[in-house]
């Protein structure tokens, strides 16, 4: 039996690969909050943090619901306010079970949330864009159309809501696999854009901060199950279909011969994007349809609105 390299005297639950420490049950939990506070503190996000709001997107996962209650509980020591927001995105065999997820733990952790359709806003399910794909008659990915609807409802109902900032649940494994992935594309400025901070670059942007940036997806899990955030092991069923999916598979095998080198190369990619910062392009306008924030004169969710109700009144 392996003991705690904190307090001596429990059993080791989990190794912390990129530290050399083993902890139990108890040191994990306050070390898991604490990591996710230094993190925050060190990109300035409680310097001015009192009675302002974060919004905590919550797809009633491990990670979202580990990053509401990681928010709840620093809430107290910095004075903020913390509520929930879910994307229904209209997945079945998925969706239904992490919405339950999410009423529970806010409900224990009295935490006010909110659920938005993606059918209400755009007539169509992500089930629905997803069969199109796989019929051909749209070129974008499940994931690609999910991502896209997900980023514009969340920032836009999150500003309506009075946010401060938009927190996401994404850990160490989520950044790196998508700066990977931006640097395969050679997407530079997706890159840099990237981080535990994403300043809001226009008006109607709300900044978006990674409370678990830096632990890892098994430390989320680990973390979730010792706290008793109950979720249902599901994975939406269209992952298998994305370039990430790949990217993680040889991302864990990096990390299996050598152990914390998924943690050092998220810090030298993070280094890279301090440096490069001032090489960041600006060219948010507002969409000419919606009057969101986007790159282009028409934004790429209406874009994608646009064609599938297209699609499907020709059907
Ligand atoms: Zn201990
Ligand atoms: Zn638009």
């Amino acid at each position: 039996m392996t003991l705690c390299s904190i307090c001596g005297k429990e059993k080791a639950v989990i190794k912390i690969p990129y530290e050399g420490k083993y902890l139990c049950k108890k040191c994990f939990k306050k070390y898991f909050v604490e990591k996710a506070e230094k993190t925050l503190k060190k990109a300035n996000v409680f310097s001015n943090s009192s009675g302002k709001l974060f919004v905590v997107a919550t797809s009633g996962g491990k990670d979202s619901l580990n990053a509401l209650y990681v928010m709840k509980t620093l809430s107290k020591k910095y004075g903020f306010d913390v509520e929930a927001l879910l994307i229904n995105e209209g997945i079945s065999g998925y969706r239904e079970f992490t919405i339950k997820a999410l009423i529970k733990v806010a409900n224990r952790l009295n935490v006010p949330y909110r659920i938005v359709d993606v059918k209400k806003h755009f007539g169509f399910t992500i089930d629905e864009a997803a069969k199109l794909f796989f019929e051909g008659k749209i070129e974008w990915k499940p994931c690609t159309v999910c991502g896209v609807i997900r980023r514009y409802l969340l920032n836009k109902v999150s500003r309506e809501m009075g946010a401060s900032y938009l927190v996401t649940g994404h850990n160490l494994d989520d950044d790196l696999q998508t700066a990977v992935m931006n640097l395969i594309r050679g997407d530079f400025q997706a890159l840099i854009r990237g981080g535990v901070v994403v300043k809001a670059e226009h008006p109607k942007l709300v900044p978006r901060v990674r409370p678990l940036h830096y632990i890892y997806e098994k430390e989320s899990l680990i973390h979730s199950i010792i706290t008793e955030l109950e979720t249902p092991y599901v994975e939406c069923s269209y992952a298998p279909y994305s370039l990430r999916w790949n990217i993680r598979e040889l991302l864990n095998k990096l990390e299996a011969v050598e152990s914390g080198f998924k943690y050092r190369l998220m810090v030298k990619i993070d280094d890279l994007r301090e440096r490069f910062s001032k090489y960041k392009v600006q060219k948010f306008t507002e969409c000419r349809l919606c009057g969101e924030p986007s790159a282009k004169e028409i934004c790429k969710a209406c874009e994608i609105k646009l064609r599938i109700m297209k699609v499907l009144e020709n059907a």
